[in-house]
């Protein structure tokens, strides 16, 4: 027996299977791609931006940059083919940050890191303390 699950697009309920989406959906997003597709493989659309494509195709936007990211549409093929970092908006090709917010979230995640490494040691620091202080109550 398979294991049930609900779409992440359209919330049915499905056997589980590789995709999160249910065999309905990827049906439709299949068709969406071979319309991008269809769409790009013209010479005169090859140098097409996403909003070119998505005002042709009219395929949602997140879809088509589903397909780059997951490699369906290749950038080495399509040179136009960039969307929007996820924090500030400027074209990207890979991944979901540009170079510069991916190493600014780093930065942050590393100095998080060490504040919370700080507080461990100050935890300790004062359990000790408190430990010492109860030894010394009970020499009393
Ligand atoms: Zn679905
Ligand atoms: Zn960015």
């Amino acid at each position: 027996m398979g294991e049930l699950t609900n779409c992440l697009k359209c919330n049915a309920v499905f056997v589980k299977t590789t995709q999160d989406i249910c065999p309905d959906c990827v049906r439709k997003e299949e068709k969406a791609f071979q319309k991008v597709y269809r769409f790009l493989s013209k010479r005169e659309n090859r140098e097409a931006t996403i909003a070119e494509i998505v005002k042709a195709t009219e395929v949602e936007e997140e879809l088509i940059i589903k397909f780059i990211r997951t490699n369906r549409l290749q950038r080495s093929r399509f040179p136009k083919l960039a969307y929007p970092c996820e924090n500030c908006g400027v074209d990207i090709v890979s991944g979901k940050l540009c170079e510069e917010c991916s190493n600014e979230i780093l930065t942050k995640f590393e100095q998080a890191e060490k504040i919370a490494e700080k507080e461990k040691q100050q935890r300790k620091k004062e359990k000790k303390i408190d430990t010492y202080y109860s030894i010394d109550k009970k020499n009393l």
